[in-house]
């Protein structure tokens, strides 16, 4: 069952997503070859808990850590640990944060220095994947209608876009109604109402979609060892439109990146 929001409740949620956005964009700055994941993960865990809030990951479903660090051909659920990143890596680093009985979610992949052409192209599509599918989550839409947008941008790229997980809806609990998948038809599934908030993460691989999992339970990776890249945003549906609630604008700012990438999805109110 889909659970729409009050103004309160999204605001608090959006308190939650910056949170994120912030460790994040303090993370951009420590991502570089020689550091560990592990390091990463500490250093997520204290500034998350400097800003009043819970770890959102830590402990939940018995997840270890604070980040889900997940490098190369790790799609997502990646286990922080002690190897150092080299040059060259990808990592996406998705984070929780838990304040006010709300949650924000939301996930980067980050680059190691200079990347593969063939990479960096993984990332950039992937990322502009994720606003295709934020585009069409607006009132009169389904489900369906994100995950069918992803899903044609990024196989039009021919990238696999993994169907065992998917987005989802986000509050009081991290994983709400409805699923949020990266595939899908048109017209089809649950219709949004306005108030709700979804997480829209599409994971894509460069080669096959199919995925395997490592025996910690937890690592999922792409079947043929070529990397995946993974993106996600908190997105409230409010008078009928799409409206961010997290930002990568943290993340660019570390790194002197001008985008004007999240400007159509901005409320006016809000900087
Ligand atoms: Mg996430
Ligand atoms: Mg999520």
């Amino acid at each position: 069952m889909i659970i729409p929001k009050t103004r309160e409740q999204i605001e608090l949620i959006r308190e939650s997503a910056q949170i994120v956005s912030k460790t994040l964009g303090m993370l951009a700055k420590e991502v570089k070859p020689g550091i560990s994941t592990l390091q990463l993960d500490k250093m997520a865990e204290e500034f998350i808990r400097d800003h009043g809030a819970h770890p959102g990951f830590l402990g939940m479903y018995d997840f270890p850590n604070s980040l889900c660090m997940s490098p190369n051909a790790q799609v997502v659920h990646g286990i922080p640990n002690d190897k150092p990143l080299v040059e060259g890596d990808i990592i996406s680093i998705d984070c929780g944060a838990l304040k006010n009985g709300f949650y924000g979610d939301h996930a980067y992949t980050f680059a190691v220095g200079e990347v593969a052409p063939e990479t960096q192209k993984l990332l950039e599509v992937t990322k502009e994947s994720l606003y295709v599918g934020i585009r069409e989550f607006k009132a009169g839409n389904r489900v369906g209608d994100v995950g069918y947008a992803i899903q044609k941008f990024t196989e039009d790229h021919g990238y696999g876009v993994v169907r065992e997980l998917v987005g989802h809806g986000l509050g009081a609990k991290m994983h709400e109604d409805p699923e949020m998948p990266n595939y899908g038809r048109k017209g089809r599934g649950k219709k949004f109402v306005e108030g709700m908030v979804v997480a829209i993460e599409p994971m894509t691989n460069l080669g096959t979609r199919r995925i395997k999992q490592l025996p910690d339970g937890w690592t999922i990776l792409t079947a043929d060892n070529k990397p995946s890249a993974h993106f996600e945003h908190d997105v409230a549906l409010i008078d009928g439109k799409p409206e961010l609630l997290s930002t990568f604008s943290y993340i660019y700012e570390a790194l002197g990146i001008e985008s004007n990438e999240e400007d159509e999805f901005r409320a006016k109110t809000y900087d």
